[in-house]
């Protein structure tokens, strides 16, 4: 039987084996009662190899049912975790902590209505406003815990957003390097991608990937162009 619940301590709920078509990771399941709420956050920890020594690969992904459950072409998130998980595997070790954190926050049905306002002309951002939400209601809280909990402290970072960076710097991780994770964008997602570059400061170039949206050598890619890469 499980113990009581406390508000704001990390439960490690179970790790099981998780082979995938990258490889094999192991996921660790993870649950925190948020302070002033009965809710639960959760989220799982997808670890592969040993993480102490050398910073490992971290992507901090939010789910996106609409993308990696539907297929929706509007986003990239699915690419992604793809782009991720498959770069951790090249280097043997590394973790994605999946959040579930639909629409950067707002949920699924918020979400919906954000599409649907999209879909009339107004871009990502207005479209939160409208609704009543700030552009990212992300808080990356409960993945900085988990690390904690796993003893990482130092990682390089899969992520375009200098946000996401930051968030965890400002909680004590070194973000020792951020490394492009860009996907090829579609006539779907162009607009959403410009947004997020031009509204929200994510790095996106729209050019450097061949076409498969794949990290092919991610050391010759953190030596050749390393101010794209480093940012502190
Ligand atoms: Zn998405």
């Amino acid at each position: 039987m499980k113990a009581a619940r406390e508000i704001g301590v990390l439960c490690r709920v179970a790790t099981a084996r998780m082979p995938t078509k990258w490889g094999m990771y192991n996921a660790a399941g993870f649950e925190r009662v948020a302070n002033g709420t009965a809710q639960i956050d959760t989220a799982l920890a997808l670890i592969m190899g040993d993480l102490t020594g050398e910073a490992p690969l971290l992507r901090i992904h939010s789910q996106c049912f609409t993308g990696e459950g539907l297929g929706s072409l509007r986003c990239d998130c699915s690419d992604q975790l793809s782009m991720a998980m498959r770069a951790i595997a090249g280097e043997g070790r590394g973790l994605v902590i999946y959040e579930y954190q639909e629409g950067r926050g707002i949920g699924l049905m918020a979400k919906l209505q954000a599409y649907e306002l999209q879909d009339n002309g107004i871009d990502t951002v207005e479209a939160n406003h409208v609704l009543g939400f700030r552009a990212d209601c992300r808080d990356y809280s409960l993945p900085v815990a988990i690390l904690r909990e796993l003893g990482v402290h130092r990682v390089r970072l899969l992520t375009n957003n200098p946000a996401k960076a930051r968030a965890l710097s400002d909680a004590g991780i070194e973000v020792v390097a951020r490394i492009s994770c860009e996907a090829k964008a579609n006539s779907y997602s162009l607009p959403y991608l410009r947004t997020k570059k031009e509204k929200m400061d994510h790095a996106l170039g729209f050019q450097h990937h061949d076409g498969t949206g794949q990290i092919k050598d991610l050391r010759a890619l953190e030596a050749a162009i390393p101010h794209a890469l480093h940012w502190i």
